[in-house]
């Protein structure tokens, strides 16, 4: 195993704990979260959700018009396009009768493809839903992950696939893992890792070669 992947992770771990990602209460949610997250701040995602009140469900997204739909999740942006997204995901998350668990039982390989298949759902939006919402063991890899890679550096490599399969190569295989750390890498890049990077105080600053930089 990359022993300073894991040296990173215990680090950021020390830090700031496990933070239990991600913010959602049911496995739809977070599918909605992983959407409607594409492009814009999660306060304005959040603003989105709230406007669904309690009826945040895939019954609601499937019989919403597109109209009612757009005027739910406008404070996310993108709306026309992401309320499109959001109906496809959703008449995928049909074909396992809205339930987690049957998803579950289905391989990783079969669901990322047919999510990398599903209108708006790229990599690292199909990652997050299947590690977030079902548990499996897929890394995330966002421009947090892309960017403390070269920042530190992580000879990780370069696109998505490489970066992705050098993680989990280096990292125990499992999705707790897996979990904890992106959402560790997210919150340390909103701490300090900012674009400006704010390297006082960061727990890494004793290890990363850009540290002060
Ligand atoms: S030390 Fe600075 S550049 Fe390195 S990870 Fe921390 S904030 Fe980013």
């Amino acid at each position: 195993m990359g022993e300073e992947l894991i040296s990173i992770y215990e680090i950021l771990l020390a830090r700031y704990g496990d933070l239990h990602w991600w913010p959602a209460k049911t496995p739809y949610e977070v599918i909605v979260g992983a959407v409607l997250t594409q492009n814009t701040a999660w306060s304005n995602v959040e603003k989105a959700i709230a406007n669904f009140g309690e009826k945040l469900s895939p019954d609601t997204v499937e019989n919403a018009d597109l109209a009612e739909l757009t005027e739910i999740i406008r404070p996310a942006g993108f709306f026309n396009q992401k309320a499109g997204y959001l109906k496809a995901v959703t008449a995928w998350y049909v074909n396992y009768d809205y339930d987690a668990l049957t998803v579950q039982r289905e391989s990783l390989t079969k669901l990322r493809s047919e999510l990398l298949s599903t209108k708006g759902i790229g990599q690292e939006t199909a990652d997050s839903i299947l590690l977030y919402a079902f548990s499996f063991p897929t890394f995330v890899v966002d421009a947090y992950t892309v960017r403390l890679c070269n920042r530190y550096p992580i000879n990780a490599g370069k696109g998505y696939a490489e970066i992705k399969a050098y993680f989990e190569g280096n990292l125990p295989r499992s999705a707790d893992v897996y979990n904890s750390f992106h959402a560790l890498i997210v919150i340390n890049a909103k701490e300090h890792c900012r674009k400006k990077p704010s390297c006082k105080g960061c727990p890494l600053d004793k290890t990363c070669g850009r540290c002060g930089l």
